[in-house]
């Protein structure tokens, strides 16, 4: 009961996903194992010809709407569809209602029969069988003969048709259409022929849809209460002017750094292959997200795996969604609503406490090692995860009478490229020259001008 409940709610989240209110229900229905097959059934009522009841019943449509319905869904990929049968129709009146009919190709009268057809060798009459049988005896009916050894007196021709009007022996009579409706006679060629299908639902999409019911919304709950806004199917413009379509787009501005997430959805029925992580990545490169969680169902193949972690992507396995968004603990308080002043500090200390009080780990003059094998001091390195991503700040301090020049701003950045912080800070005291504002903006470096590092005693 529970369980049922629990799947009705889902008929929001499938909406998205969906097409018409029927498409909706129907793939409901189907989640819900309430229809599981979907075989056509011959019905002269329809006007089809043939109907999908349970369908029909669930969503009170004509057999021709049903159809539709099944057809968009496949076109979505949500149904798969195999050949059932195929029908034939009057091309006047399109009734299935057929009889075959066949003619004698010499004269055209129906009354043909089809039989073992034998010839009298001695004569070289032809007839069916039944023709030369009297009381149990072969009789030739043209010359009266008997006969005797199917050596000598006669031969079979095999299976054929004659017709009782004008004795012609055919192979093939010719064959028409009779409509029972409309009585139209058609020949062959003119018949409209269409094939029937039956449906199943894709297995794919089942894992697709049951995470769109479930786990999404919980994971759309669990970024919210840290603050993230989640915009789902965002699309972006990339550097390359590329429109790309994100699954779910989190964003969440903490007065330091304003984070975004690119969350990719792949779902698939065995595992997920190389070339379609290659994409979410190449997507997330070119709008210049660095922070990248796949949520994957159910997993990643090898390659595909070895690809996330060069490219740092965080991959969630939806199995192992729900003990991460419970086993996090951390709670951040409510981020500074709209309209409300921006983060200012006047001083380190400040926004050290400021840190600390949005959940960071704040550690100062922290030594990191850098791929290049160097030892960097980083002024303050901030730290948070927030149960999903972990994410690291850098921020460089530096004081000066004069404004701060760019080499100092590229120093640092070079540090933080080197350790393999993306999220990265600046503190100039007392601001930058217009160089270094423009290299800081351009490498993403957030800048705080303040005019002195601590207020004097
Ligand atoms: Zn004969
Ligand atoms: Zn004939
Ligand atoms: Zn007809």
């Amino acid at each position: 009961m529970a369980d049922k409940r629990e799947k009705n709610v889902g008929i929001q989240q499938i909406t998205a996903l969906l097409t018409g209110q029927s498409s909706i229900k129907l793939m409901a229905a189907i989640l819900d194992g309430e229809i599981v097959d979907i075989r056509p059934r011959l019905d002269f009522s329809s006007d089809l010809g043939y109907s999908f009841p349970a369908i029909e019943k669930l969503l009170g449509i004509k057999s021709s709407e049903a159809m539709s319905v099944l057809e968009s869904l496949v076109g979505e990929g949500m149904l798969e569809k195999k050949f059932f049968d195929r029908i034939f129709r009057c091309p006047h009146c399109q009734s299935i209602n057929l009889r075959p009919i066949f003619r004698c190709p010499s004269c055209g009268s129906g009354n043909i029969a089809r039989g073992l057809i034998m010839e009298h060798l001695a004569c070289n009459f032809t007839g069916l069988e039944n023709e030369f049988l009297i009381d149990g005896e072969f009789i030739c009916p043209k010359c009266h003969q008997t006969l005797t050894s199917s050596e000598s007196d006669y031969r079979s021709l095999g299976v054929l048709y004659k017709c009782q009007d004008c004795m012609e022996i055919s192979g093939v009579p010719n064959m028409k259409w009779h409509c029972l409706k409309c009585s139209t006679i058609s020949t062959e060629d003119r018949i409209i022929k269409s094939d029937i299908y039956y449906y199943w639902l894709n297995e794919a999409k089942r894992s697709l849809l049951e995470f769109e019911i479930k786990p999404k919304p919980q994971l759309i709950k669990f970024l919210n209460k840290r603050g993230y806004n989640v915009v789902e199917h965002a699309m972006v413009k990339g550097r390359s002017g590329a429109d790309h379509r994100i699954d779910l787009l989190a964003t969440k501005d903490d007065g330091i750094i304003t984070y975004t997430l690119a969350i990719g959805i792949k779902v698939a029925g065995e595992k997920i292959e190389l070339g379609e992580i290659f994409d979410f990545d190449d997507k997330a490169y070119d709008i210049g997200i660095h922070d990248k969680i796949l949520v994957v169902v159910p997993e990643l193949g090898r390659e595909a795996e070895k690809f996330a972690s060069q490219q740092r992507i965080k991959v969630l396995e939806v199995r192992d969604l729900d003990t991460v968004l419970s086993a996090s603990t951390l709670e951040v308080e409510k981020t500074d609503k709209k309209g409300e002043q921006p983060f200012n500090f006047e001083s380190k200390s400040q926004l050290i406490k400021y840190l600390q009080q949005r959940g960071y780990e704040v550690k100062e003059k922290a030594k990191m090692q850098g791929k290049s094998g160097a030892t960097h001091t980083i002024d303050i390195l901030a730290t948070t995860d927030d149960g999903i991503i972990a994410h690291h700040i850098a921020i460089g301090i530096e004081e000066s009478k004069e404004p701060i020049s760019l080499d100092r701003v590229f120093g640092f950045d070079d540090k933080a490229y080197d350790i393999g912080i993306l999220d990265k800070a600046f503190i100039a005291v007392p601001g930058l020259t217009r160089e270094a504002r423009q290299f800081a903006q351009r490498q993403r470096i957030k800048v705080f001008e303040i005019g002195q590092l601590e207020p004097k005693a």
